[in-house]
């Protein structure tokens, strides 16, 4: 029997999309992307994951504390709730959903969820998309492998990145030809 998909749906949350804190570019595109591969594959699916960063007010990834970035995903605020076009989309079509928050710690960046290995992932076909390709996407597929999947997808068509040079630059270099871990083109 063909193994169902698991797929890991990161950070598409208010302040990644248009007119968000923190727009990733290409963010509608890719949400796009998101709910057409949950409807092409619904009955493939046999859970999805969410992650959501999910900052205190004082993170050190924002500027005041001298970090790179401007206030976003403060943990409760509207920019940090999930989008509701995914939202509406998994509960039409019924699909099992969890949600992993990151970046919770005042002191330390967390770009990826799942830092540690988990037996969930173990032996499954994973499927990846959201915001942003280059940094919250790349380093959760990065964990991810960790877990050991039998294959770890990266689906184009539903990633926005802040860099797509720096997000494609990162693909080319972490995917091989008949590698676990590849890239996904088509929409
Ligand atoms: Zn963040």
């Amino acid at each position: 029997m063909k193994q169902k998909k698991i797929v890991v749906i990161v950070d598409e949350q208010y302040d990644f999309c248009r007119g968000g804190a923190l727009e990733v570019p290409g963010a509608t595109r890719a949400l796009a992307g998101t709910c057409r591969f949950l409807e092409q594959f619904k009955d493939d699916i046999s859970r999805v994951v969410l992650t959501a960063d999910w900052h205190p007010i004082t993170h050190c990834s924002f500027v005041k504390q001298g970090g790179p970035w401007p206030p976003h995903c403060v943990q409760h605020s509207h920019g940090a709730a999930i989008h509701e076009r995914v939202l509406q989309v998994l509960h039409r079509l019924e699909l099992p959903y969890e949600i992993v928050t990151k970046g919770k710690h005042r002191d330390q960046e967390e770009y990826g969820a799942f830092s540690q290995p988990r037996k969930l992932f173990e032996g499954r076909d994973v499927w990846i998309m959201g915001l942003a390709g280059d940094f919250c996407v790349m380093e959760t597929a990065l964990n991810l492998r960790k877990s050991n999947p039998a294959r770890l997808t990266l689906y184009a068509p539903g990633i926005g990145s802040i860099n797509a040079k720096n997000f494609n630059r990162l693909v080319e270099e972490h995917t091989a030809p008949r590698s676990k871990f590849r890239l996904f083109k088509n929409s």
